[in-house]
């Protein structure tokens, strides 16, 4: 199927940028990498009368170590930041997060920003922003405004910004002390969105958990925050107890039953225990799904 005929602006300079989307309003949209506009054009899904190419922007494909975050440009690439040291060493899940994505092309072409524009409820940076607690920098002819992730995902495909706004960086906040965290993510093949996706960020402190981050993806609407689950394993969630309390007191989370469980195909057992959100309790994960290789499934 071919996309609708729409006009085709590519902007060099930022300004330019907030000027033709301040005109066009509603019937512009942004491109950056394009690996998900294309498709929903293709599809006709969506129909702009304008499409505002952002990749000749200059300065918004850098990552930059900050005062307390870490500041990815809105042209960083999936795969800038499967290779960022920066990230390697500030925000480790980041790293090991991008590797779930998609594949090799998409994370060539599809940024990090325009994927959280986005908003698809199966998209994995959702779940990685809301667990670090993100900061999505948007700038329109008006100011700028800087956005909590927590806030932003309205829906699906819906989030926060306004049809004139460009986003030009996520702040990843870099966590304190002894911090780190994981991304975990069920898929029926490599490659394939999310059937079930946890993000998990957690600060100790003397072996117990100081705070902790918690994003789920394609379990409801949008991304979805763990708020009362975050609040519950601060002070008590020692690593030898870790496994027992995680499956018993985490509201919003019941563990599966035993013949619900999957396991990653070829992969040693882990001591990992299958979560499902409450609102998916339905469904849970399905059968013969299997880990990207190199990962742990979720069993
Ligand atoms: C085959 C395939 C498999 C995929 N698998 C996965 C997967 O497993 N997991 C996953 O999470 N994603 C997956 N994706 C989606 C993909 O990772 C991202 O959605 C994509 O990279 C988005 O980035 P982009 O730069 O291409 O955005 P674009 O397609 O250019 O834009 C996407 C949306 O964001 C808006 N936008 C982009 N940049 C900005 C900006 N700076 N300011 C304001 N609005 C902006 C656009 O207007 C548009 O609405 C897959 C995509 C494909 C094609």
């Amino acid at each position: 199927m071919f996309p609708a005929a729409f006009d085709y602006r590519a902007p060099t300079r930022l300004d330019e940028a907030l000027s033709i989307l301040k005109q066009h309003g509603d019937d512009a949209k942004v491109m950056a990498g394009g690996q998900s506009l294309i498709p929903l054009l293709k599809l006709r899904f969506a129909h702009p009368e304008l499409v505002v190419d952002i990749g000749r922007l200059p300065a918004l494909n850098a990552i930059k170590r900050d005062d307390g975050h870490v500041s990815i440009g809105a042209l960083t690439r999936h795969v800038d930041i499967e290779h960022s040291r920066e990230l390697a060493s500030s925000a480790p899940m980041m790293v090991e997060a991008v590797r779930w994505i998609a594949d090799p092309l998409v994370r060539n072409r599809g940024t990090l920003v325009g994927s959280v524009c986005h908003a698809d409820p199966a998209g994995d940076w959702g779940s990685v922003m809301l667990a670090f607690g993100a900061d999505i920098v948007a700038r329109s002819q008006a100011g700028e405004r800087v956005l909590q992730a927590d806030g932003f995902f309205q829906g699906p495909f819906t989030t926060a910004l306004r049809p004139d706004e460009v986003v030009t960086e996520i702040r990843i906040p870099v966590w304190k002390g002894h911090s780190g965290g994981a991304y975990l993510k069920l898929e029926r093949k490599v490659g394939d969105f999310a059937t079930v996706g946890v993000a998990v960020q957690l600060e100790l402190d003397a072996g117990k958990v100081a705070s902790a981050g918690i994003g789920l993806t394609a379990v409801g609407p949008h991304n979805l925050k763990a708020t009362e689950a975050e609040r519950r394993p601060s002070g008590f969630f020692t690593a030898r107890s870790r496994r027992t309390r995680a499956s018993s007191r985490l509201p919003g989370l019941r563990r599966l039953p035993r013949n619900r469980r999957t396991t990653c195909a070829g992969a040693p057992p882990t001591r990992r225990t299958s979560f499902v959100s409450s609102s998916s309790a339905g469904s849970g994960p399905r059968s013969g799904a299997r880990g990207r290789s190199g990962h742990e499934g979720l069993t």
